[in-house]
């Protein structure tokens, strides 16, 4: 008889049902369909995480019906350790699910020392997602990503690299990050033209940091006109649209463990959240969930594809994805909404849609 301290892991199956759990979205004009809410691993997969822990977060997202999962090069810590265990799982659990899976990287922000290990270069992207795709335990990732403008990069350099990537067969599809409005339409212009339509742009967008409904060229509105879908990340305001920055700072948190800026959390804030927290439990919702709703209501043809989450367990994984059984606001909840939903400067990444392309 074997000794059950050693016995291997059973193999992973994921729920049957995972498909009927979460709402799916075209993404833009293309034949892609992804969750209405998708797990980034940006900062809770990195080394400084058990891996137990990740393992089932990423389970239990799959078997909730979050067919995309969301990564970049440099995620961590260190940079490259989301993308290693990642991998590690693709190994142990996801492999015969592949095929099922929409997976994403992105190359642009910081990876290594020197002119060719940041920005939009040929270079630098070819170079990152071969080595993405080693660390992934992968042949291919379904979407690529530019992270994020390069003022010093020709556009056209940029996008040639992210076609060749499709071309290639390394991904499937193209993707920009943190681009403004006038940059998307610069991008999708140059990749119509090589055959590679961009498929998805991926901003910020919150309660707290709405830059992608600005203006009457608004980031959703040029990306739906562009065909693109729009995966906004950080629905949360990184954990700050929770409970948990009402009565301080938790240590076990973001803010606590010093991955993100406590001076976000000024008392000004602070009270437009506390009046979001009363508003959504009249709803019968918690903060976190009427938060990832709302970025995810109707606004016609401008609305988001997908809002993209992080979670440090799966209880938050959990009350999270449970947004998506009530998307529906009044027009009345909607403007007491607004009162509190205003610009809080919060927008780490603003700077880098700033571009002399
Ligand atoms: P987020 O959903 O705004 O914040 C996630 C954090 O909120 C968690 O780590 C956790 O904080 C807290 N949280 C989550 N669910 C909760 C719940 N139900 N109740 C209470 N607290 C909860 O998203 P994000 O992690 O900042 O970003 C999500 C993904 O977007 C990233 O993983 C990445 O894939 C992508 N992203 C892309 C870019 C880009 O430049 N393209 C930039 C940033 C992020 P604690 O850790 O404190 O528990």
């Amino acid at each position: 008889m074997s000794d059950p301290i050693f016995a291997p892991h059973p193999p992973y199956v994921p729920a049957p049902d995972r498909f009927e759990k979460m709402p799916l979205r075209a993404c833009g004009s293309s034949g892609v369909k992804l969750p209405a809410i998708a797990l980034g691993l940006w900062h809770n997969f990195g080394d400084d995480k058990p891996f137990q822990t990740q393992r089932n977060i990423i389970r239990r997202a799959i078997d909730l019906g979050v067919s995309h999962i969301d990564l970049a090069n440099n995620y961590g810590p260190p940079y490259g350790a989301a993308e290693e265990n990642f991998g590690r799982l693709m190994d142990k659990d996801l492999r015969p699910y592949r095929n099922e899976l929409v997976l994403s990287s992105k190359a642009g922000w910081d990876m290594w020392p020197g002119p060719h290990g940041f920005g939009g270069s040929r270079k630098y992207l070819l170079t990152s997602l071969e080595e993405s795709l080693q660390r992934m335990r992968t042949d291919y990732v379904d979407i690529f990503y530019h992270h994020r403008p390069d003022p010093d990069t020709p556009l056209e350099e940029t996008m040639l690299a992210l076609h060749q990537a499709v071309i290639s067969g390394k991904a499937l599809y193209a993707g920009v990050s943190s681009y403004s409005p006038e940059l998307t339409r610069k991008a999708a212009a140059i990749m119509r033209d090589l055959g590679t339509p961009l498929l998805i742009h991926q901003p910020s967008y919150s309660l707290l940091n709405r830059w992608v409904e600005e203006g009457e060229d608004s980031l959703l509105k040029t990306a739906h006109e562009e065909g693109m879908g729009v995966i906004g990340f950080s629905p949360l305001a990184q954990g700050m649209l929770t409970n948990k920055y009402l009565d301080g700072v938790p240590a076990e948190s973001r803010a606590g463990a010093g991955k993100m800026d406590r001076e976000f959390l000024r008392e000004e804030t602070l009270s437009h959240i506390r009046a979001l927290a009363k508003i959504a439990e009249e709803r019968g919702q918690s903060l976190a969930q009427m938060a990832i709703s709302w970025v995810l209501r109707d606004q016609g043809d401008a609305s988001l594809t997908t809002a993209l989450i992080g979670a440090s367990s799966v209880a938050q994984l959990e009350d999270s994805l449970a947004a998506a059984q009530n998307l529906d606001f009044t027009a009345q909840e909607l403007a007491a909404i607004d009162e509190h939903a205003v610009e809080s400067g919060i927008n780490l990444w603003q700077r880098a849609t700033a571009s002399k392309n």
